[in-house]
């Protein structure tokens, strides 16, 4: 992957790279971690890789990123005068405009920047068959804790706690959060991005479950629903529309097909049934070492899906007081189609209640 940037830093003219964005650092170094407010940097030029980590990470550095030289400072120390060994006196250098602080920049001081944010972006569309190993194995987890849900979601526990249970088993699976847990009961499910609360499960409820593990830094997301008893003929109607969008969506999926007809072939179905109003929010989102990144399925995108894209198809409806249904699934587009990576039970779940 260094190779790939070096070969774009002389298309650009460029003499060298700062990478600050520790998701890009992982990305091309495989060293994992999140530096907190310490400085952390990748110097890539003509000279090589040089990676520049605080000192209570360079033993995991070395480990992890093989072939990068690993310069290390302690607390007290200055940097920046790493940053310059790493970089020299660049004229023109490669920064992540989106990440770097301005701050950072006039310490590092080039004459000219170029961004590299994008390239890097476009670089991590296209899954490589490690990458989608792993991401396989997230969501192998994921799909293990969202089959096993029925087993101890109970009325009468709390959002927060049902929250805390979903991290456990992922963690009793080998498995990091990949993101902070949605838990919401109820009317709560309307609101596609509240945070859990101490909302107690109540028979008759709608649960929306959306969570997901990560493995080795790359990310499972998956949603499901359940109800506290028997669902009323409304809730199942409803779940069955979002199915429906859901699978239609996923048909659509196929190497050369835009993102935005991806989104128009779910939007389409619950269009139909009137409910197009309800549904919110894209379609979908790309995943991999992050939760969200590129591709994006927004309505009417002209982004074309590519072999090796990974993303998410998760439509919803949502009817403010009364509640949200959302069906979620993560896919690798292959030659003759969606390959799903997720494939835990989708029905709407019964708790007894
Ligand atoms: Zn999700
Ligand atoms: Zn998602």
């Amino acid at each position: 992957m260094i190779e790939n940037l070096r070969a774009w830093l002389e298309e650009q003219g460029a003499d060298s790279a700062y990478i600050s964005d520790p998701v890009s650092i992982a990305y091309l170094t495989g060293f994992r971690t999140d530096p907190h407010e310490r400085l952390m940097g990748l110097g890539v030029g003509d000279g090589g890789a040089v990676l520049i980590v605080p000192g209570l990470e360079r033993e995991s550095a070395e480990a992890a990123a093989a072939g990068v030289e690993v310069l290390s400072w302690r607390d007290g120390e200055d940097p920046y005068q790493l940053v310059r060994e790493a970089i020299g006196r660049p004229r023109l250098l490669a920064v992540e405009k989106g990440h770097l602080t301005l701050a950072v920049a006039e310490r590092i001081g080039a004459e000219r920047l170029v961004d590299v944010g994008e390239v890097l972006r476009r670089f991590r569309l296209r899954k490589s068959l490690e990458e989608q190993e792993k991401l396989g194995h997230a969501a192998a987890i994921t799909d293990t804790v969202a089959g096993a849900v029925l087993r101890w979601l109970r009325p009468g526990q709390t959002e927060l706690e049902v929250a805390t249970e979903l991290a456990a088993q992922i963690g009793a699976e080998g498995g990091t959060l990949a993101f902070e847990s949605i838990v919401q009961s109820g009317p709560n499910s309307a609101q596609p991005h509240l945070r859990p609360t101490g909302r107690r499960l109540a028979p008759g409820d709608l649960v929306l479950l959306d969570f997901g593990a990560a493995w080795q830094g790359y990310r499972g997301d998956i949603t499901r629903m359940a109800v506290i008893g028997k669902p009323d003929p409304r809730q199942r109607e409803l779940h069955q529309l979002v199915l429906d969008a859901h699978d239609a969506a996923i048909a659509q999926v196929r190497p050369g097909v835009t993102a935005g007809e991806v989104d128009a072939a779910a939007r389409e179905v619950i269009e139909r049934a009137d409910q197009g109003a309800h549904f919110i929010h894209r379609v979908g989102h790309g995943l991999g070492l992050e939760t969200h990144e590129a591709p994006s399925l927004d309505p009417g995108s002209g982004t074309v899906l590519e072999e090796g894209m990974v993303f998410t198809v998760e439509p919803g409806v949502y009817l403010p007081g009364w509640g949200g249904i959302r069906i979620e699934d993560d896919v690798v587009v292959e030659a003759d189609g969606a390959r799903r990576l997720t494939n835990a039970d989708n029905t709407l779940r019964e708790v007894e209640p």
